[in-house]
């Protein structure tokens, strides 16, 4: 066990890393944050920040010799960044969980190695083989890019009309994964939490409304049938103990109208569709995350209250005043300055009180 007073390094500047920082000072946890861009919203909120290129290894080492244990909370950092800190600390969750997710393809192999559906999908090289696929697949059909892409970014819809050259060119990356489109009747995500003693917990499965392939809404819990929850639980916890996960990690799935579950993707870290969790829940998913890998006893994952979490997407964060007029909204802004659309600048969760 790592007790309060241990310092937890985590690798990212974002929000969720702000996030991940703020539980951890309240457990009375120091945090160290590496980050490549000055004023970083984690770095904002903690004592101690290492500001250099993931690809600084001297920064690096500096980095991993002044804390105790790393963590991270942004999916791109670079494998070798990772993997070299982890010569030095313990990193958690496991670099090779991050490895998967950080690669659509090993993604989408290792769920359907462990039992659990996915869409269908192809690895595509070239525009020939894509045209090979296509053909396959059939329509519509989205091809993204294996690496580096997130909320949308990367990502190509196809119908019969699109010419494989051009939509190869749109993707933009070296390869590609086309899917079969899911005709979802919605999009949920359930949290899973597990500690290095195996002892693990989910969030109730919460609902997701993307705009322009990025999240706007989560709607908590998701208004699912019992049954349909408890499969999606269910498969979170599954892959939680194939990964050996000791952490937090995200699996988001569609939910078709036949009442299927497919997997879409696992993100080994907090996650925007768990933000609800820090005012709504007796544990948030960044205490869950610091209580698992510091071992210490998992908090309750019980929800004192509904809720409705909104994304301030660029422009939007100038409604922070009007969300106030709610004094049942909790808001949240990640103290980034510069407003970009669709940038995630912070969040406001409608909380409905059980009575
Ligand atoms: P992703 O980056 O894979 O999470 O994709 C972002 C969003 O695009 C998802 O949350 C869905 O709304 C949509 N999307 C991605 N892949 C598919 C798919 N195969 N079928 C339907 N919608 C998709």
């Amino acid at each position: 066990m790592l007790a309060p007073g241990a310092t937890i390094g985590i690798l990212g500047g974002g929000q969720l890393g702000r996030m991940t920082a703020l539980a951890a000072a309240r457990l009375g946890y120091r945090c160290r944050v590496f980050a490549d861009e000055t004023d970083s919203p984690a770095a904002q909120v903690c004592g101690a920040a290492t500001l250099a290129e993931f690809a600084d290894r001297a920064a690096l080492e500096r980095f991993a010799g002044a804390v105790d244990i790393i963590t991270f909370e942004f999916e791109n950092i670079p494998a070798v960044a990772v993997r070299h800190v982890a010569a030095l600390k313990p990193v958690l969750p496991r670099p090779e969980i991050l490895e998967i997710a950080q690669d659509r393809l090993r993604e989408k192999d290792y769920l359907r190695s462990i039992g659990v559906e996915t869409t269908a999908y192809r690895a595509i090289s070239d525009p020939i083989a894509l045209l090979r696929a296509m053909r396959d697949l059939g329509f519509p059909a989205v091809l993204k890019t294996v690496r580096l892409g997130y909320d949308g970014k990367g990502q190509v819809t196809l119908t019969p009309e699109t010419n494989a050259e051009d939509a190869w060119r749109r993707m933009g990356g070296e390869i590609g994964i086309l899917e079969s489109f899911v005709d979802f009747a919605c999009e949920i995500s359930v949290i899973v939490a597990r500690g290095a003693n195996g002892a693990w917990t989910t969030y109730p499965p919460v609902e997701n409304q993307h705009v322009n392939h990025v999240l706007d809404t989560t709607i908590a819990p998701a208004r699912i049938p019992a049954e349909t929850a408890m499969r999606a639980e269910a498969i979170a916890r599954h892959v939680a103990e194939k990964l050996d996960l000791v952490g937090v990690l995200a699996v988001e799935m569609f939910l078709t109208e036949s009442g299927a579950i497919l997997v879409n993707e696992i993100a080994p870290r907090p996650h925007n569709s768990g933000h609800w969790t820090i005012d709504a829940c007796f544990t948030s998913q960044f205490e869950q995350l610091v209580r698992a890998i510091c071992g210490l006893p998992l908090g309750s994952v019980e929800h004192h209250s509904d809720a409705v979490m909104k994304n301030l997407l660029g422009s939007d964060v100038a409604t922070w005043r009007e969300a106030l007029n709610d004094p049942l909204a909790k808001l949240h802004l990640y103290g980034k300055t510069e407003i970009q659309p669709g940038r995630k600048m912070g969040h406001v969760t409608h909380l409905i009180p059980h009575r």
